[in-house]
């Protein structure tokens, strides 16, 4: 791994087909990039789905990262990955084999057509909050902060 090293947290959620198993060959896959280093798998949850609700439950976890690669190549490289899981497009909230988010990267703040660093569900969606905040409870301040506003 190159010497510049960032902290980012990985949303994984998966509501086809064997969705624990996806889960964690997500992690795996993710895990086998020369650039990126798994630190910590939060537990996986069972979650209802959100927006379009007439489709499974989704299993949704988190995992604390080790990168050297910039958000962008970190989004394409996940992008990548969901491809070779086999997700194929549907519709927006539409059931998915995989879907991998970049929740946060350092305490960095990204908005582009592409990008949105924090994620933009990281202060809505509990499937998000629950498996991130067991994996470092110090990001707590990050929903102190939703709360207020
Ligand atoms: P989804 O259907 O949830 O996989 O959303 C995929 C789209 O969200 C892609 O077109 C990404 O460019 C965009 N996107 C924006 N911010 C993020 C992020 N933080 N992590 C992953 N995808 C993102």
């Amino acid at each position: 791994m190159k010497s510049k090293k960032h902290i980012a947290y990985i949303g994984i959620g998966s509501n086809l087909g064997g969705r624990l198993k996806n889960c964690k060959n997500a992690v795996q896959k993710i895990n086998q990039h020369p650039e990126i280093f798994v630190i910590k798998t939060s537990s996986w949850i069972e979650t209802e789905p959100i927006g379009y609700t007439d489709q499974p439950k989704f299993m949704n976890g988190a995992i604390e990262i080790k990168t050297s690669l910039t958000p962008q190549k970190l989004l394409k490289t996940l992008q990548q990955i969901e491809k070779g899981m086999g997700r194929k497009k549907t519709f927006k909230w539409g059931p998915r084999i995989i879907d991998l988010d970049i929740l946060l990267y350092d305490n960095q703040v990204i908005q582009t057509s592409k990008l949105t660093i924090p994620h933009s569900h990281l202060k809505e969606r509990e499937f998000v909050k629950i498996p991130l905040l067991e994996i470092n409870s110090n990001l707590n301040f990050i929903f102190d902060i939703s709360s207020n506003s």
